[in-house]
């Protein structure tokens, strides 16, 4: 028998909030992290009751954690807990990281950043000028399509079948982040299965799925009609990693598009807090190492 060592009054904590959290693969990657950057740390996943984020937040506080990831439903309810929100939170809205430094909770949103790392490295096409459609309006649609416009997207429609959400965020785009973008993004809208949407679809350079139509255990369900024929060949990228190929990418390889599945992001946003909290650079050649194992790993 040998003793399990690891964990001593050194450890570096951090970990996920969130609810339900029980199909969490985030440990796996920040502990595997941890090992193979020989720090001392561990990566842990807990679930408060929804009207529990603040008693949450302090115990974490008081009890010496680095930092800690936050998902569905704390990512927008957990700014008011924060002392100091980075600038693409303040953009954003919500925040998936929290870095806790000298006992102020620092917020950061690393979605954008996974995203965006996620499609160049595994796509190996630049975001820049490109015609994209954002299929969704919710939390990780308004981080993607914001994160878009401000990497110099071309144009950006959303699509959603409650339109005035992603009217919203158009809007948000084309007014209130209009003094912030470089370049002359313009988004657009228009309601799922209509005549716009059709239109877009057979058009567009990039799609991506932000809806959770098609996850586990819904995999039957698709964000759009089986008769989208996807003329412009634009590639497909589905934030969803469970199952591996979705109802959509499945559809959108059948009609000779590139299909990605949102593994990569779920990787590089992980990677992007861990840098975050640990203060270092990952060297690329774990990076590497890591991606593709993790890949694997979610391949179901
Ligand atoms: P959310 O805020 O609840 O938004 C969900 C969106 O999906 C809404 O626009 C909703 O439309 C739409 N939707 C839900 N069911 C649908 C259906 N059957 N058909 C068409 N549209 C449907 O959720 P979220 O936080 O943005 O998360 C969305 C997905 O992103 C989840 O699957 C989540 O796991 C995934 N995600 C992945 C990563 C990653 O790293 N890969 C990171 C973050 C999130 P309505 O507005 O009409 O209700």
């Amino acid at each position: 028998m040998e003793l399990d060592k690891r964990v001593n009054g050194t450890t570096k904590l951090t970990g996920l909030i969130g609810n339900p959290v029980e199909h969490t693969v985030s440990p796996v990657l920040h502990n595997t992290l941890f090992t193979m950057m020989g720090m001392n740390g561990i990566y842990i996943p807990m679930k408060p009751d929804t009207d529990s984020l603040g008693n949450a937040v302090a115990g974490l506080k008081a009890a010496g954690f680095t930092g800690f990831n936050v998902t569905i439903p704390f990512k927008e309810a957990i700014l008011e807990y924060l002392d100091v929100a980075s600038e693409e939170v303040r953009l954003l809205g919500t925040a998936n990281t929290v870095h806790i430094k000298d006992g102020r909770l620092i917020g950061h949103n690393t979605d954008g950043d996974g995203f965006i790392h996620a499609f160049r490295k595994q796509t190996g096409t630049d975001i820049r000028g490109k015609k994209v459609c954002v299929l969704g309006a919710g939390g990780t649609a308004r981080a993607l399509a914001v994160k878009l416009a401000i990497e110099g997207a071309g144009r950006i429609c959303i699509i959603n079948r409650t339109k005035p959400k992603a009217d919203e965020i158009a809007e948000y785009i084309n007014c209130s982040l209009a003094g912030v973008l470089k370049s002359g993004t313009h988004a657009c809208t228009a309601a799922a299965d209509s005549d716009e949407a059709r239109c877009v679809l057979d058009r567009y350079d990039v799609i991506v799925n932000t809806t959770s139509a098609g996850m586990h255990p819904h995999t039957d369900s698709s964000p759009i009609k089986d008769d989208i024929r996807f003329l412009s060949r634009p590639i497909v990228y589905d934030v969803i990693y469970n199952p591996s190929e979705t109802r959509l990418l499945r559809h959108a390889r059948s009609k000779g598009c590139v299909a990605v599945n949102g593994a990569g992001m779920l990787f590089f946003q992980g990677l992007r807090s861990f840098e975050i909290w640990m203060g270092v650079c990952v060297p690329e050649k774990i990076v590497e190492d890591l991606l593709t194992e993790f890949l694997n790993y979610l391949t179901v």
